[in-house]
């Protein structure tokens, strides 16, 4: 068996690219860090030999929009607004947030993502509360394994100054972050024209092209100014580099301005719906014929996986979809949006969404060997029929048999592996109780009920 060569045999495979499509019985051979070829029957010569016989073998998700420093705080905006959220929560307990916490969050953020078959995320971090945050957040990324954008924001201490330009120290993190071995890079996370005046944005989207990085912004929220994307049109700062997010409030003449432009999307209808920030969006990208990327926004009401995002956006679409047929007495024809367009969300299309199409979000010869492999023989998917319905409708991070980045191993079996995953979790559990206790010290009573175990009396 030579080094590096891997082939993942006789499994089903769901490549997400037209040109190989999909095989009932197929192999797929990793040489390195990539996918060397796809086809029926490969000899495996020196090649160690995955049996995936009775798998689905799929690219690894993508998850365009995740808040990772929350993490430890999942369970406790359920039952809150974004408002609620933001308003108390937040300001009670992320002055508190040290370094190590935002590492532990990070930690466990990125390591219960490829627990989940999401093998790349936009880590949209402002917990950068001082450049130490920020790099313990982006070493933590690093150590888990997982691709990423590290998306640097402007620290939740000062979000809501209107005039701040975004923190200068992002320079700084840049040139240390290029020594980074590529995994993880460097995006700028804009408060953009939400929460900042139009020149500031203006002058940040100028510091992230100095600086050659990408741009992921929250826009057209409903309760602020509005008409972002018609503003930063008017401006000229839109481009192929900025992702934009939310969108609530967005009209058809924006997503034309934005899609002319070249910006890309990830849809967060299922957090927006949940937390109350604003009605779904998605129908207005799939009428707009734009692509787009899905994501469970923030860990504190949402599950990590995008199985679960995939399902609750068809959710939401089709009560949408069906709502006037039913209200003139009738029954829908033709189901509305397919399993297949929500995978490619969680997949090829969520991988160009945040400038990695032509590495990621499908598999395909040359491009980097992110690969997940499902077990159809579990009890919740067999026997599997459509492994696209499967993925979208029925599987769970537990079906996650076997994860591969850059060809490299880190879940097989359903199990972890290289990485010590109790001390992940006492890691954060230390880091929940820390940040929690002190902001206990300082009168804060959370509104959710603490496990027995977890928090001061
Ligand atoms: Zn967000």
């Amino acid at each position: 068996v030579r080094e590096g060569r891997l082939l993942i045999r006789g499994g089903h495979l769901v490549t997400m690219d037209d040109a190989t499509l999909d095989l009932a019985r197929g192999d797929v051979l990793v040489e390195g860090s990539r996918i060397e070829a796809i086809r029926q029957d490969i000899p495996a010569d020196d090649a160690e030999v995955i049996d995936a016989r009775g798998m689905i073998v799929m690219p690894g998700m993508v998850d365009g929009h995740k808040h990772t420093w929350q993490t430890i705080f999942r369970g406790t905006g359920g039952n809150q607004t974004l408002q609620e959220f933001f308003g108390e929560a937040v300001p009670a307990t992320a002055p508190h947030l040290q370094p190590d916490d935002v590492y532990a969050s990070n930690l466990l953020g990125a390591v219960d993502a490829l627990h989940a078959g999401v093998t790349t995320i936009l880590d949209w971090c402002h917990a950068t509360l001082t450049p130490d945050h920020s790099r313990a957040a982006f070493r933590a990324l690093r150590e888990s394994g997982i691709r990423a954008w590290f998306a640097h924001g402007p620290s939740l201490l000062t979000w809501s100054d209107r005039e701040a330009d975004h923190p200068a120290d992002l320079r700084a993190i840049r040139n240390e972050m290029d020594a980074a071995d590529g995994r993880v890079r460097l995006a700028m996370a804009a408060r953009g024209p939400m929460f900042a005046e139009l020149p500031v944005t203006i002058r940040d989207f100028s510091l992230a092209r100095d600086l050659g990085i990408p741009i992921s912004v929250h826009v057209d929220m409903p309760g602020y100014p509005g008409e972002d994307v018609l503003r930063l049109g008017d401006a000229g700062v839109l481009g192929p580099d900025v992702c934009l997010l939310h969108g609530n409030t967005i009209t058809e003449r924006e997503i034309e301005i934005a899609l002319e432009a070249g910006c890309t999307f990830v849809d967060s209808s299922v957090c927006d719906v949940l937390m109350g920030i604003g009605s779904e969006i998605t129908h207005r990208l799939l009428s707009a014929g734009a692509e787009f990327g899905i994501s469970p926004d923030t860990p504190v009401v949402n599950p990590t996986d995008l199985f679960w995002t995939m399902r609750a956006t068809l959710l939401l679409e089709r009560s949408r979809a069906y709502r006037p047929t039913f209200e003139a007495d009738a029954q829908p024809m033709g189901a509305h949006l397919s399993a297949r367009r929500m995978v490619e969300a969680a997949t090829i299309h969520g991988a160009r969404a945040i400038w990695m199409g032509d590495q990621v979000g499908s598999l395909s010869p040359g491009k980097r060997a992110d690969i997940v492999l499902l077990d159809g023989a579990a009890l919740g998917l067999a026997p599997m029929n459509d492994p696209t319905e499967a993925i979208c409708f029925d599987a769970s991070p537990g079906n996650v048999d076997t994860v591969l980045v850059d060809g490299q191993i880190v879940k097989r079996g359903g199990r972890m592996v290289g990485v010590d995953v109790d001390r992940v979790r006492q890691l954060a559990v230390e880091a929940r109780d820390r940040v929690f206790e002190a902001a206990a010290r300082n009168g804060y009573q959370p509104r959710w009920r603490a496990a027995a175990s977890a928090l001061p009396a």
